[in-house]
């Protein structure tokens, strides 16, 4: 191990093999389609540096991230024969950052369709973009009346040949939702009506759907970064994050003593309390107090008491005192801990956690 993992309160381990064979298991799912990935959030909390080129070595080659700078940040680490595209579009005014980075936007309002379209006309050159209409969600994309606006003037098709018509599915994960087949056909009576336009609409919970809703390009993310797909079903896919955090000390209470800020967790007989280097402010969520639990050598240790800025409590009695030296390592999130266990004990999705892992970890890349 890496003498600078000694240095830090939890080892974040990322499988770049796993997340390889997780893409290769996506795209054949979802065959013939394209398939892009997700790599918004520093790809999921796991870092877009790395996890962009394990994909494209994978030959992934239609990347999303959400922000222009997540864009210039990532293209350097891509081959020039991907495409990044950027989910937001154009924040106002930033167009021609755009071309000199080389990303391409996702055009969400008829504003920034209007926007884009008066830069190809300063260029005097089409350029290029995703448009992506609201086919249920009503967040991103471009709602009814502007998509009317947008199919009747061919001025915005020729001068912005669109890359592919998109849309994104608000209840995907659960397979018998009425949204999917609603989003479904009302993208469908639009796509018709561009026949030789691609096409896509598949989240990572949208492959799963099955192939109508596959289109030309599906994006997964989730499901790459090894988090479930589909609500209820076993998960395909294999973990790629694991989280191990250090055993600070180790102490014995007694009956009636109490754990941690608030004193939430008081002792009925006499237990064995471990502090662990990772808290809140890593992402380990205050929520999980005295709900959550971490393994030693397989063995469950209950979180104890409320989750610290930058430590948790964990009662560790009946594990063997060598196992349990200062320095020692814990899983927070492994092979017996899985991601989305860790969301649904703390009363959220797998997302959310891998999104909220902190700066502080020692970050490890393994295979690849
Ligand atoms: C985040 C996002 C995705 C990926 O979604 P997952 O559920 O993580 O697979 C795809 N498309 C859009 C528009 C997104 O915002």
């Amino acid at each position: 191990m890496h003498p600078q993992a000694a240095h830090a309160g939890a080892i974040l381990t990322v499988d770049l093999d796993a997340l390889r064979s997780n893409y290769r298991l996506l795209r054949k799912q979802a065959g013939p389609a394209a398939c892009g990935a997700a790599v918004k959030a520093d790809a999921y909390g796991l870092g877009a540096e790395r996890v962009g080129p394990a994909l494209a070595a994978e030959g992934c080659r239609h990347f999303f991230v959400a922000h222009l700078d997540e864009g210039i940040a990532l293209r350097p680490h891509l081959p020039a024969t991907a495409q990044v595209f950027v989910l937001h579009g154009p924040p106002p005014g930033t167009g021609p950052e755009f071309i000199s980075h080389g990303l391409t936007p996702v055009l969400n309002s008829l504003q920034q369709i209007q926007d884009w379209l008066a830069l190809a006309q300063a260029l005097q050159r089409p350029l290029p973009a995703i448009v992506q209409v609201d086919s249920g969600m009503s967040r991103m994309g471009l709602p009814a009346a502007e998509t009317e606006a947008w199919l009747a003037d061919p001025l915005y098709r020729q001068t912005i040949p669109p890359l592919f018509l998109m849309s994104h599915l608000a209840c995907a994960e659960h397979q018998d939702h009425p949204m999917n087949a609603s989003q479904l056909a009302r993208f469908k009576a639009l796509r018709q009506r561009l026949p030789q336009v691609p096409a896509s609409l598949a989240n990572s919970s949208g492959i799963f759907l099955g192939h109508d809703y596959q289109f030309d390009l599906v994006r997964p993310g989730a499901a790459l970064y090894g988090i479930a797909p589909v609500a209820g079903a076993a998960n395909p896919l294999q973990p790629v994050a694991a989280l191990h955090g250090r055993i600070l000390q180790t102490r014995t209470i007694e009956r009636g003593d109490h754990v941690g800020y608030g004193i939430s967790y008081s002792a009925t007989e006499q237990r064995q309390i471990a502090t662990i280097g990772v808290g809140y402010a890593d992402g380990w969520l205050r929520g999980m107090s005295n709900r959550g639990v971490v393994f030693i050598d397989g063995k469950a240790a209950p979180m104890v008491g409320t989750v610290s800025m930058d430590s948790i409590t964990v009662d560790v009695t009946g594990i063997a005192a060598e196992r349990l030296q200062a320095g020692a390592l814990v899983e927070l999130i492994g092979p017996h801990r899985p991601v989305d266990d860790v969301a649904r004990l703390a009363g959220t999705i797998g997302y959310e956690i891998l999104t909220g892992l902190g700066m502080r970890y020692y970050r490890e890349y393994v295979g690849g």
